[in-house]
């Protein structure tokens, strides 16, 4: 497989002593390019620590990220950065994440030139990226309290894909939205990828809506992967962890994580 993201062996902690506990330990994953890859379990489990190694923002213990076949910690200091803004992130809260002051069209801007940005010459490229995200031109001139938390999310997805990343992180990013409007946000996620053919780790508390929108799912648990695979395998889990959390989703009848998945139906929570 051409794994665009390739995890291997990853521990990582928040302590800088020997005996800070280990929130990642031992946490392995690939994601090929167009392909999206689930990351489930409770809260606590590791889930966003991971995507902050991925990404750079928390040093590994040990282990290696690497990004289109280049290690990370292995390449050059000076091509590291490069390499790190293939990965992009959408984060959780779509209220925290925008600047307050800054217009949306300032914010696409520092993303697609963040030194000496001249807004004339990326003027097209910002417009572009609206649409791509179905939001009106004119939404450039406007502050992120204008906007609901979908459309925010619209935006935080704008400024993920303006770099062209080929792997994009997506850590909660409906958790903060009504149901209607995750499904939008999931489905825009979908098309997107369909048309740029990145690769997506798709981090999420809700296993419903993995099973909708992961092509391989890995389960964590205390920041161990505990199961992985095909996301079929939500259907009939080896691992009894696995099996009390798909046992925990709300649906009685278990038919969306047993049924089709990528959106026949609408999400239930
Ligand atoms: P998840 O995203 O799966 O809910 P996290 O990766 O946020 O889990 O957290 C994993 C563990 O790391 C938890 O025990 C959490 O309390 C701890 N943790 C998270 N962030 C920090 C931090 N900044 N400092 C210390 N511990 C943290
Ligand atoms: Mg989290």
């Amino acid at each position: 497989m051409n794994a665009v993201i390739d995890v291997q062996g990853l521990s990582a902690t928040y302590g800088f002593s020997h005996r800070s506990p280990r929130v990642l330990d031992g946490v392995s994953l690939t994601v090929a390019r167009g392909r999206t890859m689930g990351v489930v379990g409770e809260s606590g489990s590791g889930k966003s620590t991971l995507a902050k190694v991925i990404v750079g923002t928390l040093g590994a213990a040990s282990g290696t990220v690497s990004i289109e076949g280049a290690d990370v910690m292995k390449v050059a200091r000076s091509q590291r950065r490069a390499l790190r803004r293939r990965v992009q992130m959408i984060p959780q809260d779509p209220y925290a994440s925008l600047d307050p002051r800054m217009t949306i069209g300032r914010t696409l801007l520092e993303a697609l030139a963040p030194t000496a940005a001249r807004a004339t010459s990326h003027r097209d490229r910002i417009a572009e990226l609206l649409s791509m995200v179905a939001l009106e031109p004119g939404a450039a001139s406007r502050l992120p309290h204008e906007f609901s938390g979908g459309q925010r999310q619209r935006v935080a997805i704008a400024r993920a894909i303006a770099v062209q990343p080929t792997v994009l992180i997506a850590d909660e990013v409906t958790s903060a939205l009504d149901a209607s409007i995750q499904f939008e946000i999931l489905e825009l996620l979908d098309r997107l990828q369909d048309d740029l053919g990145f690769a997506c780790l798709f981090i999420t508390h809700n296993l419903g809506v993995a099973a909708r929108v992961c092509d391989e799912i890995t389960v964590m648990r205390h920041g161990r992967v505990v199961e992985q695979g095909d996301i079929s395998l939500l259907a009939e889990p080896a691992d009894p962890y696995t099996r009390l959390l798909v046992s925990s989703v709300p649906d009685p009848e278990g038919r969306f994580l047993h049924g089709p998945s990528r959106y026949d139906t609408a999400p239930q929570s």
